[in-house]
């Protein structure tokens, strides 16, 4: 069973590390896979460039057995979405896999945004993590969707190679990298919300000092 993380990680922080390890730890993942998005769809464009912000996912990740960077999504051209991400890794890894796309309980209640969305379940499972200041409760198009989709248990993810939606209750860190960049801006430090190799990039690279987009 593969993990999968997609996002803009601009930058990286423990909001995603320390969930990621304690599932990678808890449930039967083979290896947890990053996939930063180049050209993130569905949101402002980053203030780190592409290759920045893969770059910190690798520091921050270094060392750690099960985690791996997959940049897949910057050797295709044009906007990232995770469909075609999902698509490219079925064709490489075969069918009988199970591939669970992990995310946050925010990034779900926007996923009938999501290019084919209904379709991402075809060829991964959804796993989906509470966030802190997010609410529970699903309405309309999404809450129909999910009925009859939802597994009871982290097992019943080995049982199949897609098709489920699991929800979890991880660890709460209440870190955004919204927030980072509010901070960094504002001159203050981003220490101890982020691995100190991250951090040491960020202060080389002088980002984020301006929420300008252009830098
Ligand atoms: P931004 O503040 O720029 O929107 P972000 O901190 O939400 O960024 P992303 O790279 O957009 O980070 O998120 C990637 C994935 O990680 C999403 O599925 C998101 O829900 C999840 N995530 C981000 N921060 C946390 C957190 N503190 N706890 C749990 N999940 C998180």
């Amino acid at each position: 069973m593969i993990g999968l993380l997609g996002g803009t990680f601009d930058p990286i922080h423990f909001g995603h590390l320390r969930p990621a390890l304690e599932l990678l730890e808890e449930l039967s993942f083979a290896e947890l896979r990053f996939l930063p998005a180049p050209r993130p769809a569905l949101r402002n464009p980053p203030l780190a460039t592409a290759d920045e912000r893969r770059e910190m996912v690798a520091r921050a990740i270094a060392g750690q057995p099960g985690f791996v960077l997959d940049d897949r999504e910057y050797r295709r051209p044009g906007t990232s979405y995770m469909i075609d991400t999902l698509r490219d890794l079925r064709a490489e890894l075969g069918g009988e896999v199970p591939l669970v796309l992990i995310m946050g309980m925010d990034a779900f209640r926007g996923l009938p945004g999501w290019r084919a969305w209904q379709q991402l379940t075809d060829h991964a499972h959804l796993l989906v993590t509470e966030r802190p200041g997010v609410p529970r409760t699903l309405e309309g198009e999404l809450a129909s969707w999910l009925e009859g989709r939802v597994l009871e248990s982290a097992q019943a993810l080995q049982e199949r190679p897609a098709g489920g939606v699991l929800f979890r209750r991880q660890r709460l860190l209440e870190i955004s990298a919204t927030d980072i960049r509010a901070c960094i801006a504002e001159g203050r430090s981003a220490r101890y919300l982020l691995p100190e190799t991250v951090w040491d990039y960020i202060q080389e690279r002088r980002l984020y000092r301006t929420t300008n987009e252009s830098r």
